[in-house]
């Protein structure tokens, strides 16, 4: 039997959030410290991840808020250094026209932005303008809940 080889990382940095969605299980976890750059950086020097991880997720809680921003570009640097794709999965409420350019410049590649209110047609395709200007594939999933 072949043995499986991991191709993807998913890190959650930690469960704070800047929204308060009902249906969160995120939220209701513990309030563990989030995780640092140096511990994470050390499993992506982990030979495992250097020879077979195509690409580094980075998720949450929301990992373009505060407490977990700095970390975030860290990764996303160092995961670009080592010639790795990135993926940040985020509500989009920070990703105005600094934040997409911060994150581009750090070498991010995609975005996943999850979409939960009752988002109108247009700020989604607005989003997804904005998106393709800083050269990031559009990709949103949408949760649908009996709220929305
Ligand atoms: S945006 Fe995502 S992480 Fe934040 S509260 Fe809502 S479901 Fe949870």
């Amino acid at each position: 039997m072949q043995t499986p080889i991991l191709k993807q990382l998913k890190i959650a940095l930690g469960y704070d959030c800047n929204r308060d969605c009902g249906f969160c299980l995120q939220l209701r976890k513990d309030k563990s410290p989030f995780l640092d750059f140096s511990s994470v950086k050390k499993v992506m020097e982990e030979p495992m991840v250097i020879e077979n991880v195509d690409r580094i997720i980075l998720t949450g809680g929301e990992p373009t808020y505060y407490p977990y921003l700095e970390t975030t570009l860290s990764i996303i640097e160092l995961a670009h250094q080592m010639g790795k794709e990135t993926c940040v999965f985020t509500n989009g409420d920070m990703l105005d026209a600094n934040g997409l350019s911060t994150l581009k410049k750090a070498g991010l590649t995609r975005l996943r932005v999850s979409l939960y209110d009752p988002f109108s047609v247009f700020d989604t395709k607005r989003l997804m303008r904005r998106l393709k200007k800083y050269g990031f594939p559009a990709m949103a999933k949408y949760t649908v809940t009996k709220e929305t």
